[in-house]
């Protein structure tokens, strides 16, 4: 589990006049506003870039990055519309529905992530809500996953407070519940459930003591307000969640999303310097999308704060060559994964 993180801003880095009314505006509200993440975002690129590094070296001193590795344990056949998602049955993808993975299954691909590396495996599901009977069979994997010695995380849907209670108890360390993007752009991705059905789902998960795992996907074709409004959302969440995914749309065929136009790299690098700044202390992960992002890239993404990535998204086995060339690119960057910060056996 990480720290506890408190809620501060570093305000002191804003250097003119109208920063400083903004640094008493948050000091007396405690949240951040749109407007004072749309002022970061509008930084000098340099200037940004140094402020997150200072808050990172700051709040990271080990500089270590985590290693996540998904599974996806129940794949396709879901019966939401998220426009970005080939696992949305109404759209026409190579995605088919397939059945609940079994334990041992499960397992095997944990042992896996174990031996490549990873600190933490995360066990998704296409399903609107799990079933109380699906809450049993993931349990059993929460339990089997945990004893194996890695942290655990989950993203099944949205929970009600029992269900997310009984995946506390059974050992789950995060639940992943993704905002996606800002409130007044949602409707323009989603029309199947609603922004609050995510913060109910959100609350119900800090009720039940789990640490959060939150974030979204840039690139769907909002607007930088709507960016800046997305991580003011993220931020003033309270606490702010540990880990935050930031996804770069991967369009896929099929997908109403198919055709959107890339964002500018650049911009992602200053969404994930951003969202260091207004979060500190939160494991800011690089998400879908990375490897599409390119090396350069990725190491500016690193450079900005982010310290977590998703690891061998398929199932590991030997040899898997993404798991690779994160590696070669980690040990060229002189960056320690978070396990090897104590015990010195990866990269
Ligand atoms: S709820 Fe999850 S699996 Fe279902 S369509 Fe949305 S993103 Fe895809």
């Amino acid at each position: 589990m990480l720290d506890t993180q408190t809620a501060e801003k570093p305000l002191t880095h804003f250097k003119s006049k109208a920063d400083l009314s903004q640094q008493s505006a948050v000091e007396a509200s405690g949240a951040w506003t749109v407007a004072q993440i749309e002022a970061l975002f509008a930084l000098p690129f340099n200037d940004l870039m140094a402020q997150a590094q200072e808050i990172h070296r700051l709040s990271f001193p080990e500089g270590d990055v985590e290693l996540a590795t998904l599974l996806s344990i129940k794949t396709g056949g879901c019966p939401e519309d998220c426009s970005y998602c080939p696992q949305a049955a109404r759209y026409d993808t190579d995605v088919k529905a397939e059945k609940l993975l079994g334990l041992e299954e499960v397992l095997e691909a944990a042992k896996a992530a174990k031996a490549a590396g990873s600190n933490r495996f995360c066990m998704g599901a296409a399903w609107r809500e799990p079933k109380d009977r699906d809450i049993e069979k993931v349990t059993a994997m929460i339990k089997g996953v945990k004893a194996l010695g890695l942290e655990t995380c989950a993203t099944l849907g949205m929970l009600e407070a029992g269900q997310a209670q009984a995946l506390q108890e059974a050992g789950l360390d995060f639940y992943n519940h993704n905002l996606d993007t800002s409130e007044d752009f949602y409707r323009s991705v989603i029309s199947t459930r609603g922004y609050q059905d995510r913060l109910d789902t959100l609350s119900n998960v800090r009720a039940a003591g789990m640490s959060v795992c939150c974030g979204g996907i840039v690139g769907m074709g909002e607007s930088r307000q709507q960016r800046a409004a997305f991580l003011a959302r993220l931020a003033n969440l309270n606490p702010y969640p540990e880990s935050v995914p930031i996804n770069h749309l991967v369009p896929v065929a099929g997908t109403p999303l198919a055709d959107q136009k890339p964002l500018d790299p650049i911009e992602f690098v200053r969404t994930i310097a951003v969202a260091r700044i207004t979060m500190p202390k939160a494991r800011v992960r690089l998400s879908a999308g990375r490897q599409e992002l390119g090396r350069a890239v990725q190491a500016m993404c690193f450079m900005a704060g982010a310290n977590s990535i998703f690891y061998g998204e398929q199932l590991l086995t030997t040899g898997n060559p993404e798991a690779e060339q994160d590696r070669e690119l980690l040990a060229e960057l002189g960056l320690k994964t978070k396990q090897s910060c104590k015990t010195e056996v990866l990269v």
